[in-house]
């Protein structure tokens, strides 16, 4: 019939529909729920500890990049989402961020965070100025879209993110070039992305063609051949379907990295990244400071404690007796996030 022929169309237009369009309409529609939706959430523990993670190493190739003298730090987000990392931005000092990503939403989002940053910034302050490029990182030139033509990077943050380019090498190559062809000699491509390795051990492990707990998910196609570009897999955290990721298998990551003239500095699985920084007495101070932020709502009757910009819950002041020791993951949140690793790149000349 002919509605039968239009809905064939309809589901092969849908299938041939372009990988990066679903990312996009993904991150598109996730809601901005506010901090005290996430601090209800499942994994709340989780996101804190790769936020602590994040700081670690922003602020660890920070130093590097002002060893090295750099005076004006400039930095790109590759990936940015809706702006998780300004903050840390900030708190490293830096003069100047471009933040870019495929999801539009996300990128608006992001600038009106960075403005709401700026408006709450204390008079003597001075923050970093930005410029917000909402682009498919696999697709686009970033450097033709930069209001600064001249414009070279200290540092290329990819956070998360990188493991979506691996749909294709063209794509993977895309993303690459945008992350280190306006990179300082001496500047630092960093991130973080599953280690395939450890992905397709829990799989090959697995009785099924998917692995997890009750916090996330993990489910492929097929088993046993895994090719080097568009192995994909779906992961959904907190039963949230996500949209397909692609395994990096960072050997040849790295190969590729080298016709960008990019040495390995650090590549690290989470729990190894941890295990060294927490001995640290400041890494150590700075992750009991994030996980003093107590979820919502307390157990104190539901209410509320905010602290001076009307944000977080602080477990001293208000309901300290309540919860596991702060900051704990819980064993299935360490499942999720120990699939993750920590990779750092330098630009040798
Ligand atoms: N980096 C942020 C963070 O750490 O909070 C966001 C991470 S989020 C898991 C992944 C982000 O990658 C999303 O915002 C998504 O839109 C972005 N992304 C995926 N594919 C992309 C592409 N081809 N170009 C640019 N951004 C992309």
């Amino acid at each position: 019939t002919p509605e039968a022929a239009q809905s064939a169309r309809a589901l092969s237009a849908e299938l041939v529909i372009d990988h990066s369009v679903k990312v996009a309409r993904h991150y598109n529609s996730l809601q901005e729920v506010g901090l005290a939706a996430r601090s209800r959430s499942r994994i709340f523990f989780m996101r804190n500890f790769n936020n602590w993670l994040k700081s670690i190493l922003i602020g660890e190739v920070l130093e590097q990049v002002r060893g090295a003298g750099s005076q004006q730090v400039s930095v790109l987000d590759l990936g940015c989402g809706k702006g998780g990392d300004l903050l840390k931005w900030r708190r490293g000092g830096i003069n100047h961020l471009v933040c870019a990503d495929i999801a539009a939403v996300s990128v608006d989002q992001c600038k009106s965070r960075y403005e709401d940053m700026k408006k709450k910034s204390y008079a003597n302050e001075k923050v970093y100025s930005a410029q917000f490029i909402s682009a498919d990182c696999t697709k686009v030139v970033l450097s033709e879209k930069l209001d600064d033509q001249a414009l070279m990077f200290d540092i290329c943050s990819c956070q998360f993110v990188y493991h979506y380019s691996f749909e294709s090498e063209q794509k993977a190559d895309m993303m690459l070039r945008n992350a280190c062809e306006r990179l300082k000699p001496g500047g630092f491509f960093i991130g973080t992305t599953p280690d395939a390795f450890e992905l397709v051990k829990r799989l090959e492990a697995s009785d099924s063609l998917a692995f997890g707990n009750e916090v996330f998910n993990v489910s492929f196609q097929s088993k046993g051949s895994y090719p080097l570009f568009g192995c994909q897999y779906h992961f959904s955290l907190e039963d949230v379907v996500n949209v397909p990721e692609s395994l990096v298998y960072f050997p040849l990551f790295e190969h590729m990295a080298k016709r960008y003239n990019m040495r390995l500095v650090l590549k690290q699985r989470f729990s190894e990244f941890f295990e060294e920084k927490v001995k640290k007495e400041q890494h150590l101070s700075l992750m009991m400071k994030m996980a003093a932020l107590e979820p919502f709502p307390c157990e104190e009757g539901g209410r509320q404690a905010t602290d001076s910009r009307g944000e977080y819950c602080h477990a001293k002041e208000h309901c300290g007796s309540s919860r596991r020791p702060l900051g704990t993951l819980s064993k299935s949140e360490w499942e999720a996030t120990s699939i993750y690793l920590v990779f750092v790149f330098q630009k040798m000349s």
